[in-house]
C-alpha cells in the first residue's frame, strides 16, 4: 500500500483542540487507503521552555542531558495524538525515535542520522494502524538519546518518507506554503506553487525557517516529493521537487535573512603560509561550522581574518580562537553577535549577470552597510547589522520584483 508521511510543527499541535484537528486529518488519509505515518513536534514553544529551564540550573548544561530533556517534548505530543486518534475510533500507536530505529551519530544536540530500521513501523502499518513518531530525535549505537538540531522534526519526516518511499511527505505548518520571503516580514510576499530542491535548500540554510535545511538535502538525495502546506486550511501549498521545464523562469526566487549569526575577527595575524590552516583546523576540530571568511590584505606582515558562525556557536568558537590567537602570536580577538546575513536565491542566477550589482544598489539606497559578501552559483549573501535585516529583506524583495503587486503589474505589461 502507498505510504503518506505527514509532519505537524509545534504550532499545529500547540493545544488539545489542535491535536484533535490533526488527528482528524491523519484519519482522513488512513480512510483514503494510505499507510499513514505522522511525525510531530513538541507542543508550541515547549522546546524553548525546556531549554530555558536547563539554563536556570546551569550556564553550561551537558549536551547529553540537554538531549534527554528536550526529547521529552515530542514524547508528550505523540502520546496525546495517539489518544486523540483512538477517540475517533481508529487504531494508532506512538513511538519515540529510539523505538523506531532512528540511529544517529553521537553529536548530541546536532546528531546526524546514520541509519533507519523502521521494522516496527512497518509491522504496525500492516495491521492498519497509524504510526505516530516523535520528531527530532534518535538513538546512538550505544543507546544514548540524541536530538537532530532545532527544527529537525522535518528531517525525521523526510527520512521516514525516504525509508518508506512515500508518495509524498506533507509538512504541515502555520503558513500555507513557501513564500518569496518570510510573510511575517514582507507583507507583499507571494506563495510559490513550486520550488526546486536546490533553491529550497539554499533558502532554508540561509534563514527561511519554514523548512529545515538538512531535511531538504535528504529529500533531494532520495528524491522524496515534499508538500509544504497549512494545518489550518485546506488549499494546496508549495511543492518541492526537481527542476522542471514547466517552472516559471525567474532569476531570483526568494529573499532570506538569518539573524542567528555572529562575526569573529582575529587581529594582527602573522601573514605567512599555514596560519589560516592552523586556525580553521582547530575550529573544525570542535565541530563548529564556519560560513563566510574574509582576510584583509597583508600589511607589515600582519593581516586580519574575520569569519561568521551560527550565533549559538559563538561562545565555543571564541574559546578556541582565543587559544589559537595566543599560540600564533596574533594581536587579539573580538566578536560581534549583532549581525545578520541577507541573501537572494534563484536557479536563474546561474545564467544571469548583474544580480550582485542590483543587490548592492538596493542596500545602498537604504543606507545599509555591507560587512561581508559571499556568492555561490545560485545565491548572493551579505552580512549587515541585524537591526537592519528586515529592512534589507523588504528592499531586496521589492528590487527584484518578487511581490504580488509587482508580478501583477509585470503580467499586465506582458499582455499589452
Ligand atoms: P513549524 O513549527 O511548523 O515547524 P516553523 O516556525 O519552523 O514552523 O516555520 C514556519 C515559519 O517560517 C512561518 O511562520 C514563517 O514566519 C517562517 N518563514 C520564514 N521564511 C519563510 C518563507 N520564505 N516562506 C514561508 N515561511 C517562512
Ligand atoms: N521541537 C524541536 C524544536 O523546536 C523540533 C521541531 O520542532 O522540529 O526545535
Ligand atoms: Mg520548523
Amino acid at each position: 500500500m502507498a505510504v503518506i508521511v505527514q509532519k505537524y510543527g509545534g504550532t499545529s499541535v500547540a493545544n488539545p483542540d489542535r491535536i484533535k484537528a490533526v488527528a482528524k486529518r491523519a484519519v482522513e488519509v488512513r480512510k483514503a487507503g494510505y499507510d499513514t505515518v505522522v511525525v510531530v513536534s513538541a507542543m508550541g514553544d515547549t522546546t524553548d521552555r525546556l531549554k530555558k529551564l536547563a539554563f536556570q540550573i546551569t550556564d553550561s548544561p551537558s549536551e547529553r542531558e540537554m538531549d534527554v530533556l528536550t526529547s521529552t517534548g515530542e514524547q508528550v505530543s505523540v502520546a496525546l495524538l495517539a489518544m486523540a486518534i483512538h477517540s475517533l475510533g481508529y487504531e494508532a500507536i506512538s513511538f519515540t525515535g529510539a523505538q523506531v530505529g532512528i540511529v544517529t551519530d553521537s553529536a548530541h544536540t546536532r546528531a546526524k542520522i546514520v541509519k533507519i530500521e523502521p521494522v516496527r513501523i512497518k509491522s504496525e502499518l500492516s495491521l492498519g494502524r497509524i504510526a505516530i513518531v516523535a520528531g527530532f530525535q534518535g538513538i546512538t549505537h550505544d543507546a544514548q538519546i540524541t536530538t537532530l538540531g532545532r527544527g529537525a522534526s522535518d528531517l525525521t519526516a523526510i527520512a521516514l518518507g525516504a525509508a518508506f518511499k512515500a508518495e509524498v511527505v506533507e509538512i504541515y505548518t502555520d503558513v500555507d506554503g513557501v513564500y518569496t520571503a518570510d510573510p511575517r516580514v514582507v507583507r507583499d510576499a507571494r506563495k510559490l506553487p513550486v520550488i526546486t530542491y536546490d533553491e529550497m535548500l539554499e533558502m532554508a540554510s540561509l534563514g527561511a525557517q519554514v523548512m529545515h535545511g538538512r531535511a531538504v538535502e535528504y529529500a533531494k538525495r532520495f528524491d522524496v516529493p515534499v508538500h509544504v502546506r497549512s494545518s489550518f486550511s485546506r488549499g494546496t501549498g508549495t511543492l518541492i521537487r526537481e527542476e522542471a521545464k514547466s517552472m516559471e523562469k525567474v532569476v531570483v526566487r526568494g529573499v532570506t535573512a538569518n539573524k542567528n549569526q555572529a562575526k569573529v575577527t582575529l587581529h594582527g595575524v602573522p601573514d605567512r603560509p599555514g596560519i589560516a590552516a592552523r586556525i580553521f583546523k582547530r575550529i573544525a576540530g570542535e565541530d563548529i561550522n564556519i560560513d563566510m571568511i574574509v582576510q584583509s590584505v597583508g600589511d607589515g606582515g600582519k593581516s586580519d581574518i574575520s569569519f561568521t558562525v551560527v550565533g549559538d556557536d559563538l561562545k565555543r568558537a571564541l574559546a578556541v580562537v582565543e587559544k589559537v590567537s595566543t599560540e600564533i602570536g596574533a594581536e587579539g580577538v573580538n566578536s560581534d553577535d549583532k549581525v545578520a546575513k541577507v541573501s537572494v536565491v534563484g536557479l536563474g542566477m546561474r545564467s544571469h549577470s548583474g544580480i550582485a550589482a542590483r543587490m548592492f544598489a538596493a542596500l545602498a539606497e537604504e543606507s545599509i552597510n555591507i560587512g561581508m559578501i559571499s556568492t555561490s552559483e545560485i545565491k548572493i549573501s551579505c552580512v549587515v547589522e541585524s537591526k537592519l535585516a528586515d529592512k534589507a529583506v523588504r528592499a531586496l524583495h521589492s528590487r527584484f520584483g518578487l511581490g504580488k503587486q509587482m508580478r501583477a503589474r509585470r503580467k499586465r505589461k506582458e499582455k499589452k
